[in-house]
């Protein structure tokens, strides 16, 4: 009798911590759906990181803004997938893009073209192009800077999601900006382009050499987007 009824509460034992172990993800699998907690679950989200190849883009010395934006995006994928959400890249190594369209166009506007290409065609809830900033003859100007296009009319709400965000984390008091960019008004979907930092402020630069600053600001920008879809 004695011997059974342990025999009985190792079996519950093990049901139990099985049934909780597996009933989460089974649940989690199953609900593809965001939720107040997880706002950005099942969201498809498509990270752009700026230049690329033959392009590096802005830079100081050897620094090149290509790597730096690579490298953010992918921190930034990692975030948002352990959040639940479905990560595309325009590209997730060094290369431009330009041999993606046919257009009978100069190689810089057709690696635009391409982007712009991918983000209109896919089916996706938000797009977030990474850059790194420069400014001539203004070294003392720094900090994360969010622009969006009136083009699409939840980019603006993004972008102050954002760059609140990005706020917090680098100390500054911005609000985000309307630009022209090629990329921001081509593209038909929500989505903003992020300037991480200035390349030409010291500070700026030596922050974004480093992995750990570059974690706190894709934080920032998980946080923005989580915002987004939380009051969306
Ligand atoms: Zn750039």
């Amino acid at each position: 009798m004695k011997k059974s009824f342990k025999f009985i509460c190792i079996y519950c034992t093990i049901s139990l911590v099985l049934l909780s172990t597996i009933l989460p993800l089974i649940l989690s699998n199953n609900t593809a759906f965001s939720t107040p907690d997880n706002p950005l679950k099942g969201k498809i989200i498509l990270i752009d990181p700026g230049h690329g190849g033959i392009d590096g883009g802005t830079n100081s010395g050897n620094i090149l803004e290509k790597n730096i934006n690579l490298e953010a995006s992918i921190i930034l994928k990692t975030e948002l997938i352990n959040r639940g959400a479905k990560v595309m890249m325009t590209r997730d190594k060094d290369v431009s893009l330009e041999n993606l369209c046919k257009d009978n166009d100069y190689r810089h506007r057709r690696d635009l073209k391409a982007r712009v290409n991918m983000i209109n065609t896919n089916d996706i809830d938000a797009y977030i192009s990474i850059h790194v900033n420069a400014v001539n003859n203004a070294p003392y100007v720094k900090g994360p800077m969010v622009f969006y296009s009136n083009t699409n009319i939840n980019s603006k709400t993004l972008a102050s999601y954002v760059q609140d965000s990005l706020n917090t984390i680098a100390g500054t008091n911005r609000n985000p900006n309307v630009a022209d960019y090629f990329l921001l008004t081509n593209v038909r979907k929500t989505g903003i382009l992020v300037e991480l930092g200035f390349i030409t402020n010291n500070e700026d630069k030596n922050l974004l050499i480093k992995k750990d600053y570059l974690k706190k600001l894709s934080t920032g920008i998980v946080i923005g987007l989580e915002k987004y879809f939380e009051n969306k």
